[in-house]
């Protein structure tokens, strides 16, 4: 069979201490995971439970990059959130099941157009161009789960310009890892290579030109990059 061009090489991500790389398939996301992010967005964690949605593969940054600013906002804000990343995959995993399924973790920032995000919700149309824009996914290098630590009982943090702006624990979340990996595979077949954000907790805020950002989950490689 014969291309009409050469297909790209799927995105990836850097692992910890390896030169071979993570080929990403998908990037799936949760929303509204910390209750303390729920309330200070100015909703209710016990009557709005955390959703789903997704970003494209192609939006993995590398850690260490300068990221332009992006077109169509005034508000672009920081989500620090524990990222899992699938080697095996499944439909209807059962949760004693899905940590089976994890090669490891890393630390991932969700770029967020808030103000576009906000406009969406009010009208009710879908959440693409507020989160799911070109380099809307700086990812740190991965570490392979058996490495790790104990990455739901974590310290979550994001600093910018060495100020910190998020300061919390992974054990916040509404949803736990396998909660999450056994609920998604309700909704698509996961495979090898899929990334899942998990959610960020309280603290988000916005960025602006010339912002240096470093941020980590215990145990996990840090990721660092710029806003330019
Ligand atoms: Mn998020």
């Amino acid at each position: 069979m014969a291309y009409i061009f050469d297909p790209p090489r799927p995105p990836s991500v850097a692992i910890v201490g390896s030169d071979a790389r993570f080929p990403v398939r998908r990037i799936f996301c949760v929303g509204r995971n910390y209750a303390d992010h729920v309330r200070e967005m100015g909703n209710d964690p016990k009557s709005e439970p955390p959703i789903f949605f997704s970003k494209p593969a192609d939006a993995v940054v590398e850690s260490g990059a300068a990221i332009p600013y992006p077109a169509h906002t005034e508000n672009l804000h920081h989500e620090v959130e524990l990222v899992i990343a699938l080697g095996a995959g499944g439909a209807n995993i059962a949760e004693a099941d899905a940590l089976s399924r994890v090669w490891g973790y890393g630390v991932g920032v969700d770029l967020t157009r808030r103000d576009r995000q906000a406009e969406a919700k009010k009208a009710g149309t879908p959440w693409d161009t507020a989160k799911g824009f070109d380099l809307s996914a700086p990812i740190s290098a991965l570490t392979p789960a058996a490495q790790a630590g104990d990455v739901r009982n974590a310290r979550i943090w994001l600093k910018v310009n060495g100020e910190t702006r998020q300061d919390s624990n992974t054990h916040g979340m509404i949803w736990s890892v396998p909660e999450i990996i056994a609920g998604l595979s309700r909704w698509w077949e996961l495979k090898p290579g899929d990334l899942i954000f998990t959610g960020s907790p309280e603290g988000v805020s916005a960025l602006k030109r010339g912002d240096k950002i470093e941020c980590g989950v215990e145990g996990l490689s840090e990721l660092r990059f710029g806003i330019q």
